[in-house]
């Protein structure tokens, strides 16, 4: 077996065990393999093993692999931070954005969706442990920024993501989850149809479906390991 597949077997494994766990059913969790740094070669291995669902961060990079695997049934999220700049990129190239926590980028996002394509799938991205530097909305915008998305006809507003700090073990990854997924249920409760809590990673994937992620985000796992966001690519 090429790693790969392995390691897809292996993440599949962990996914449908921490669903036992916690009760539910494994279906109710999707796996988004994160691919970023990665090249085309690893997508088509990942897709022989039955993984349609790819995540990239970095957009130019991502629209590459996303041209030289044209034609694949690969379904492609972008998922890394999103400049006024490049909306058009992503408007046009993938079929979900997980990070939109601006109504600028989020409506710039709506009028370059060309709508033979359909809808855009978004994400609000939510800095849900407050740190300053970090991507997303403040937990307490995410409600208004979700009526503005709401209203824009070329998106459709799935869901929050959050990318909180490594947590040093499961009970703290849990309690930072629980309150992505308190959010989450505000929404819901406030009239939002949404379905797609994005959370989870390689280290945490266990406790974020604890906590009620309905999409975890794998990329080292399946993969292997990247360079160092300090001697590589920009984080
Ligand atoms: C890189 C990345 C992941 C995957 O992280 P791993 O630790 O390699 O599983 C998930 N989500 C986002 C937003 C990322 O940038």
């Amino acid at each position: 077996m090429l790693p790969i597949e392995e390691n897809l077997l292996l993440v599949r494994a962990r996914i449908s065990a921490a669903c036992l766990a916690a009760g539910r059913d494994p279906a109710s969790v999707q796996l988004l393999a994160v691919s970023k740094t990665f090249e085309a070669l690893a997508i088509k291995e990942a897709l022989a093993a039955g993984q349609q669902d790819f995540g990239e961060n970095y957009l130019q990079e991502g629209v590459d692999k996303i041209a030289a695997l044209r034609g694949l049934p690969l379904v492609w999220h972008c998922i890394g931070p999103v400049q006024s700049n490049k909306t058009r990129l992503v408007a046009t190239h993938f079929d979900w954005v997980h990070s939109v926590d601006r109504l600028k980028i989020a409506q710039r996002l709506s009028e370059q969706r060309d709508p033979a394509q359909g809808l855009l799938q978004v994400c609000i991205q939510v800095n849900i442990d407050g740190g300053p530097t970090k991507a997303g909305v403040m937990p307490e915008h995410a409600r208004d920024l979700a009526l503005q998305i709401a209203a824009l006809p070329g998106l459709r507003l799935r869901g929050i993501m959050s990318i909180p700090e490594p947590a040093p073990d499961f009970a703290a990854a849990l309690a930072v989850h629980l309150r992505t997924r308190g959010l989450f249920e505000e929404l819901q409760s406030a009239g939002f149809a949404l379905d797609t809590l994005s959370m989870g990673m390689s280290a945490d994937l266990e406790a974020a479906i604890h906590s009620g992620s309905t999409m975890v985000r794998v990329g080292s796992a399946i993969f292997g390991s990247r360079p160092s966001p300090v001697q590589g690519l920009p984080h």
